[in-house]
């Protein structure tokens, strides 16, 4: 299935150089998440200071946070080379095995999405993680000999969706384990001016603040929304990104302020009309909106859930009386509302 506009999943058409163009390079051009910004911080000049790599870090939270884009600054802060793979990519532990001693000293090895790692491959990574070794069988049957190999200490960024999705030995091998936190539409308005001024497109103030408040909290999705916007001021509103431009821009999406799509509105209805508000399953909701579960579960709730429209309870998901009122307010005003 095609992923969503407001999607904080990478899509085919988020042009990887374009955000490449944007991500900020250092810790102070980094914005929001305030708490992991500080601790990283004196983490990284401590272990400056002691000429040690910084301690293995797991990231976690909703896709487009900036996960991927603190690894990079981290191994810029350290001064060192970043190798960047994911937990499908490695598919044999002699493919881990293979990038761990390629590392230079002190390089930052980022694994994307390590929940998905297999369970031969994780095993490498303990002895790599904790005593920065490679421990190799060689042979076969009676005759096989263990033989251990060295490797140069370095950092291992883990980033994941969940943290309780990684196996208890792996998670509890990361010194620094930290959880990225939606934006604040007015952190978001920040990141979309800095972007609007990056990418040269004229934005006014409540312009940035109508985007950003349909960006999900995510940096990513803001981004992606920006293109859109400016596409539309470009043809149809003299370059400029103004409230009015922007609204009806987001409007042809088919998003409302709050950057809920005709899915979202679709899950909500359907909870309601057809379950009397929950509690209903993930794999029963995941299937009336034609999602995978997990996506349904890592993508698309927990903003929902930030929204308080959606709550997970032990028997399923419930709506909330919030979700009533926002589709009450839509139903009087036809399928496709104007919010605006
Ligand atoms: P994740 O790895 O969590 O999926 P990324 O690090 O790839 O997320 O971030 C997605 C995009 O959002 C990046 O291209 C970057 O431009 C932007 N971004 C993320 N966090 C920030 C931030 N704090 N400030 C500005 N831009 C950000």
């Amino acid at each position: 299935m095609e992923e969503r506009i407001v999607s904080s999943r990478c899509r085919p058409d988020d042009d990887q150089q374009f955000e490449f163009g944007l991500r900020p390079q250092s810790l102070a051009e980094f914005i929001g998440q305030k708490k992991i910004k500080e601790k990283l911080n004196i983490y990284i000049t401590a272990a400056q200071e002691r000429q040690e790599p910084l301690d293995h870090v797991l990231l976690y939270g909703p896709p487009g946070l900036g996960k991927t884009t603190l690894a990079h600054i981290i191994s810029r802060e350290m001064g060192v080379n970043i190798r960047i793979t994911a937990g499908p990519a490695i598919e044999r532990p002699g493919d881990l095995a293979a990038i761990l001693t390629n590392l230079g000293h002190g390089d930052v090895l980022f694994i994307d999405e390590i929940h998905r790692l297999s369970r031969t491959v994780e095993e490498i990574l303990y002895p790599a993680m904790e005593d920065y070794a490679l421990d190799i069988i060689i042979g076969k049957g009676p005759g096989a000999r263990s033989l251990r190999l060295d490797l140069p200490p370095f950092t291992l960024i883990g980033a994941t969706v969940r943290a309780g999705a990684l196996t208890s030995p792996l998670r509890d091998r990361f010194g620094i384990v930290d959880r990225l936190e939606f934006y604040t539409e007015e952190e978001l308005i920040t990141i979309i001016t800095r972007s609007a001024r990056l990418l040269n497109v004229a934005v006014e103030p409540e312009g940035a603040r109508a985007v950003a408040g349909a960006s999900r909290g995510t940096p990513r999705v803001a981004n992606r929304l920006l293109k859109r916007v400016r596409d539309y001021a470009q043809v149809k509103a003299d370059n400029v990104v103004s409230e009015e431009a922007a609204r009806e821009a987001l409007q042809m999406l088919q998003l409302d302020t709050l950057g809920l799509d005709e899915i979202d509105r679709r899950l909500l209805r359907t909870m309601i009309e057809k379950y009397e508000g929950g509690p209903v399953g993930l794999d029963t909701l995941a299937a009336s909106i034609s999602e995978e579960p997990e996506t349904l579960e890592d993508v698309y709730e927990p903003y929902l859930m930030k929204l308080g429209l959606l709550k997970r309870t032990p028997r399923g998901r419930v709506v909330t009386g919030e979700a009533y009122r926002l589709l009450k307010l839509k139903g009087e005003q036809g399928p496709q509302p104007r919010l605006w």
